[in-house]
């Protein structure tokens, strides 16, 4: 799968020539022109990276990262900011942003960033054991574990398990789960979401523990307590 790369920049030169750069290297690239954009995509795309201008118009780049950490999505942020804005590099990255780059840059610069952040989130993504609650998830052997039990997973349910594992107290939309578990759309109709998330639930609750997968009512899903 080709990572998705959200890129929030105003300046349409720049958008477009990094877009085009990104593109070239294989990534999914999706542009916001504005902040509010840019969050909305952030939460509906899940992309894998984002990169995130300073100085956007309506809410900058500092508040849209700063709301995104709020939100709980740990998306690697790479941040944007203008040539000798030294209190910006510093707010980005108490803001929680993971990297900064000083405005101009060469596009091979922004690569190396953004290969550099993709390289950093890899080996969490692959190996260490995910964590909710009393329920811990261990990509390596793919079995699930709750209070000290353990539980077996189809390749789907663990798929399913790890994707809110990944995005814990986040409400993911039947159209993320299909887009990201299956790859493609089923047309809203299939109920195969519903099957797959009672299947996680009487393995995650078999001795009465209390839910994690709650019901969004008319929206999806989401993993949290109560
Ligand atoms: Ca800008």
């Amino acid at each position: 799968m080709n990572d998705k790369i959200l890129l929030v920049e105003d300046e349409l030169q720049i958008a477009s020539f990094v877009s085009r750069g990104l593109q070239h290297e294989g990534y999914h690239v999706l542009t916001a022109p504005d902040g509010e954009t840019g969050l909305e995509l952030a939460f509906s795309e899940l992309p894998d990276l984002i990169v995130l201008d300073v100085m956007l118009p309506g809410i900058d780049g500092l508040a849209v990262c700063r709301q995104i950490r709020e939100a709980q999505l740990q998306t690697p942020i790479l941040m944007l900011t203008a040539k000798d804005a030294v209190p910006d590099r510093v707010a980005g990255l108490e803001a929680g942003a993971d990297d900064y780059l000083v405005k101009p840059f060469a596009f091979e610069e922004l690569l190396a960033r953004v290969r550099a952040l993709g390289r950093r989130r890899a080996p969490i993504e692959s190996d260490a054991p995910l964590e909710f609650a009393d329920l811990t998830l261990n990509p390596t052997t793919r079995m699930a574990q709750r209070s000290g039990r353990t539980i077996e997973l189809t390749a789907k349910e663990y798929d399913l398990l790890e994707l809110f594992m990944r995005h814990p107290n986040q409400v993911l939309t039947r159209d993320q789960i299909y887009d990201r578990i299956w790859g493609y759309d089923f047309g809203g109709e299939s109920n195969i979401i519903e099957v797959y998330i009672r299947y996680l639930r009487s393995k995650l609750e078999a001795n009465d523990e209390p839910r994690l997968l709650h019901t969004v009512r008319g929206v999806g899903y989401a993993l949290r307590e109560a």
